[in-house]
């Protein structure tokens, strides 16, 4: 969610604020299937296989002697660089975009002071297997473990770096289903009210600006509008880089015993999204922003340096954004007017059933006018991401002032939440076949009647009846996040090469490093893209420091 956005009313608390605040719409993904057919690309190649002419070293107009030097400041970026700081390694760190780069909110970890207080335990080696499952086996169990173990470490580091200006909270927001419940280790970092250390009040945004400052403070260098485009090598050794400054001159950066990648994902480049993940061209609507950012410029130059891909298909990273921030459970209904999918399932999996629909990329989530009673009846045993507003804070109770209500109303307001008296009258606004779904919403309601779905097996609890009009109609549909894929790396961060070897000078952390996930985007630990991210720029920076100490 976008923490930088005001409000419409000031909020001395920055919970309450954002559970006030509508969120823009990601925009539409231009051109994606005219520019990375499959069938273009066997003709001619992927672009990106071909590396481009070096630049001439008569452009080069300085060279800056670092001990590390860090590619992309998103969140991995600027935790490498506040962590190599603080450790004492001359460190720059060089990002492309103008300003912060980050998004979201939650920060996922397997045990916290947190998590203590609130009473709440992870069995890490249950956690270990469902994440395996979820992802197909196609995991590097060190990396995972890895994670597992250094995650702790990784949010009491970001809570200590901001000191008494800020407090982490346990998010409540988890589904919880027959037989797969999200873990609570997710947590929001948030300023505390009175405190103006930091100009964002929570998120991802203030998690990056606690890191940019550390970073500073701690003598590191951020170098932004600057566009790393090639890898330097030396022998096999990465010894730095070249990249494009906004004052349109190259300049060189040596990193003398280390450059870090941490340029993020593939999933703003349809050619790789082709490539490695095709079931992302299906989105209409990216929600990586700043948009354009996530090209894959980390994983090309690896790949020109002879790093080694770890094998598609990568793991889609989707939310239920594109058109409205809640689902619910609801009937659910695509663009035919007709059921496709047992409801009572999390926000990963809703997001892959309609992508997987013939006809489009958004569905309809139908419901009468009980609808904020019986969500608040049934949250205790599914909520979750889109369900629940995305700050419901652990032991939160579903409640007229959590804002939901205020959401829904917007959306009737803005067209996306379409209102009737009639089933008939709400499928035309629909624009879906009347007799469809008049039909669903009538079988509907008749297991309901039953107590049992007979059709998609969802749980007899989770049935309501949609009889009471006014009757609603919420357009919901996924929009691409990340794409979680890259190349392969040991546990110290270090890129391997085709063999296997490591390629000396080389890390990669972030979501361009791979081998923590696959096949699909374990969402059953909310935020631990955020979590991975800073943990392995941690590892990076241990594992650079004794080297450099032999
Ligand atoms: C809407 C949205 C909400 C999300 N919410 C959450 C959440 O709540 N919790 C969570 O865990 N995850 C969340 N995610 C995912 C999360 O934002 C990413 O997975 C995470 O930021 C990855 O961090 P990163 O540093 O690896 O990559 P990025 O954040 O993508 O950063 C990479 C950086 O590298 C820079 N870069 C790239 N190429 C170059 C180059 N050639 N030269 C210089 N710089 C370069 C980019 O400009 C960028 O700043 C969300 C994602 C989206 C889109």
């Amino acid at each position: 969610m976008d923490m930088d956005k005001k409000p419409e009313k000031e909020y001395e608390d920055p919970i309450e604020a954002s559970k006030h605040r509508i969120i823009g719409m990601p925009p539409t993904i231009p051109n994606y299937k005219e520019i990375a057919t499959a069938e273009r690309a066997k003709k001619r190649g992927w672009s990106w296989e071909t590396p481009p002419a070096p630049i001439d070293e008569s452009l080069i107009v300085e060279t800056i002697e670092k001990e590390v030097a860090v590619v992309g400041g998103g969140i991995a970026g600027l935790a490498a660089g506040a962590r190599c700081s603080e450790l004492g390694l001359k460190t720059v760190v060089v990002e492309k975009y103008k300003g912060i780069v980050a998004r979201g909110a939650h920060f996922a970890c397997l045990d916290s002071s947190v998590m203590r207080a609130n009473g709440v335990h992870i069995d890490k080696a249950q956690f270990a297997r469902d994440w395996m499952h979820i992802c197909g086996s196609r995991v590097n169990e060190d990396l995972l473990w890895l994670y597992i173990n250094n995650s702790e470490a990784a949010f009491e580091w970001l809570l200590g770096i901001g000191g008494d200006d800020v407090k982490g909270n346990l998010f409540g927001g988890a589904y919880k289903g027959p037989d797969f419940t999200e873990y609570f280790g997710t947590h929001i970092i948030s300023r505390k009210p009175g405190s103006t250390k930091y100009r964002y009040t929570g998120g991802s945004m203030l998690m990056c600006e606690m890191l940019q400052n550390f970073c500073l403070d701690n003598g590191g260098e951020i170098i932004r509008n600057t566009r790393v485009v090639q890898l330097d090598r030396e022998g096999d050794r990465v010894t730095g880089f070249v990249a494009l400054g906004e004052d349109g001159k190259y300049r060189r950066y040596k990193g003398k015993y280390a450059v870090i990648l941490a340029t993020g994902d593939i999933g703003g480049d349809p050619e790789m999204l082709a490539a490695f993940c095709p079931l992302g061209l299906k989105c209409n609507k990216n929600g990586y922003f700043p948009a354009g950012l996530n090209t894959g410029d980390g994983h090309k130059m690896a790949y020109w340096a002879g790093a080694q891909f770890e094998p598609g298909s990568w793991a889609l990273s989707l939310h239920l954004i594109a058109y409205s921030m809640f689902v619910f459970y609801f009937l659910h209904v695509n663009r035919q007017g007709k059921r496709y999918m047992n409801e009572d399932t999390w926000a990963q999996a809703k997001s892959i059933r309609t992508l997987m629909q013939p006809d489009g990329d958004f569905a309809w989530s139908v419901f009468d006018d009980k609808w904020f009673e019986e969500v608040g009846e049934r949250v205790k045993i599914s909520g979750g991401q889109f369900c629940e507003p995305l700050v419901t804070i652990y032991g939160d109770e579903w409640n007229e002032d959590n804002g939901v209500k205020d959401y829904i109303d917007r959306y009737i307001q803005n067209g996306t939440c379409l209102k009737a008296d009639t089933i008939e009258e709400l499928a035309e606004k629909m624009e879906v076949p009347v007799e469809n779904l008049v039909k669903t919403v009538a079988r509907y309601n008749e297991m309901y009647e039953q107590g049992k779905d007979t059709d998609y097996g969802k749980r007899a609890e989770m049935l309501t009846s949609i009889t009471k009009p006014p009757y609603y109609a919420l357009k919901f549909g996924p929009a691409l996040l990340n794409v979680h894929g890259g190349v392969i790396i040991d546990t110290d961060m270090h890129v391997l090469d085709n063999d296997n070897k490591i390629i000396p000078g080389l890390y990669a952390v972030g979501n361009v490093a791979g081998g923590l996930y696959g096949v699909d985007y374990p969402l059953l630990l909310n935020g631990n893209s955020h979590g991975r991210a800073v943990t392995w720029a941690r590892a990076a920076a241990d594992a650079i420091l004794r080297e450099k100490n032999g």
